[in-house]
């Protein structure tokens, strides 16, 4: 079988002789045996077995005569690799976020987008947590400290944090990822800031006790500043230089949303500097490397991109995909489509 397997085994053979028009799908990266099974049933699918992303060249070998594909994170779509698969008719992304793919080029072509917004908004938010107590904390300095063998007992000066409870934490986009941050630091009794591209209405605002702040303030004011904003050329570099030096010495920057909205290098500057204090970061500006410097901070947790990694939500991401998929390519409105416009064409 090589590199990569016929996923077409899954149904029986007689049931693929009598139905010889079965849309052909590609799956990127390896997925739940039950999401494939979903797709199997309605299409002849292709996996990619081996875990790691296909070459743009190789993604476009395996995508000639598929009408389907089923995409992680890692795979740019573009309008050179549409235009050079001339038989796709949807794109389904196992991810909330679509920066990897070129939407407008997609409908011009005629070819469905989707994603898996709604279910990882809290696993994202638990994750987000994660870096906050861990970061605030030193928790992860902490603990290797402890694995050396050089802790020699409790010390009043040892490992000294910043409180998290009753302090203020800045949101910036106040989304569905945001909003579950913001429901979890109720917990915390935390004064919540939020900034955006829109002010949230009035009865989410008194839900969560959010108040809304231009960027500045935000970032002047807050002890924690946690990024959930999609990554666009609008939120690239949304935090460089300039807003970190706005930040207090004592404040955490937290990033699970996705790298390039941080200008990595500068955060290495403020974080070595003394700009601010720490940070948690889930995700990075040229995935998988860190910026040069990065990984030898103390004053820095990381995270390898597992924001909705439980088995639980990958489950529901990948199911996701490949309902969107599956109804894609049997007449049916995917639920997740990025780009209506196209049946309406
Ligand atoms: P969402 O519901 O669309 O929320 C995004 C928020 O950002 C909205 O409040 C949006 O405002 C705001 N926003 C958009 N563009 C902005 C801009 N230019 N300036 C300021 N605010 C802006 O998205 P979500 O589901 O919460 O997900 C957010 C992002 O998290 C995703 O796009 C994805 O990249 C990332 N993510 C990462 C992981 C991970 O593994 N680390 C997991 C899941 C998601 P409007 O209301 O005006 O649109």
């Amino acid at each position: 079988m090589g590199r990569f397997c016929r996923a077409d085994v899954l149904v029986p053979a007689r049931h693929q002789r009598s139905r010889p028009l079965r849309p052909k799908v590609l799956i990127t990266r390896k997925i739940f045996k039950e999401s494939i099974a979903h797709v199997a049933k309605h299409c002849d699918v292709e996996i990619n077995q081996r875990d790691t992303p296909l070459t743009p060249q190789q993604l476009i070998k395996k995508l000639q005569r598929k009408q389907g594909v089923i995409t992680a994170l890692t795979d740019v779509i573009s309008e050179s690799v549409l235009a050079r698969c001339p038989d796709l008719k949807i794109v389904c992304n196992i991810a909330v976020g679509f920066n990897n793919f070129d939407v407008k080029a997609a409908t011009r072509r005629g070819v469905m987008m989707t994603n898996t917004p709604g279910v990882l908004d809290d696993t994202t938010a638990d994750l987000t947590w994660c870096l906050i107590l861990a970061a605030g904390r030193g928790l992860i300095d902490a603990d290797r400290y402890f694995r050396s063998g050089k802790w020699k007992g409790w010390g009043l000066m040892q490992f000294l944090g910043h409180d998290i409870h009753h302090k203020i934490l800045g949101i910036c986009g106040l989304g569905r990822i945001g909003a579950r941050v913001a429901k979890r630091a109720k917990g915390f009794e935390m004064r919540i800031l939020y900034t955006g591209r829109t002010r949230a209405p009035q009865e989410v605002e008194r839900d969560l006790d959010a108040t809304f702040v231009d960027k500045q303030t935000l970032l002047r004011e807050s002890d924690f500043v946690t990024l959930h904003v999609p990554l666009s050329p609008f939120t690239t570099h949304y935090i460089s230089a300039a807003e970190l030096k706005l930040m207090k010495p004592t404040a955490v920057l937290i990033n699970a949303s996705r790298g390039p909205v941080v200008d990595e290098k500068a955060l290495v500057k403020a974080l070595r500097d003394g700009w601010i204090a720490g940070a948690g970061l889930d995700v990075y500006e040229h995935e998988p490397r860190p910026a040069p410097g990065l990984a030898r901070l103390k004053n820095v947790v990381l995270a390898p991109h597992i924001g909705s990694a439980t088995m639980e939500t990958r489950l529901k991401m990948a199911n996701k995909a490949a309902e969107n998929c599956v109804a894609g390519l049997t007449g049916r409105r995917p639920p997740n489509l990025l780009n209506p416009e196209v049946l309406k064409a």
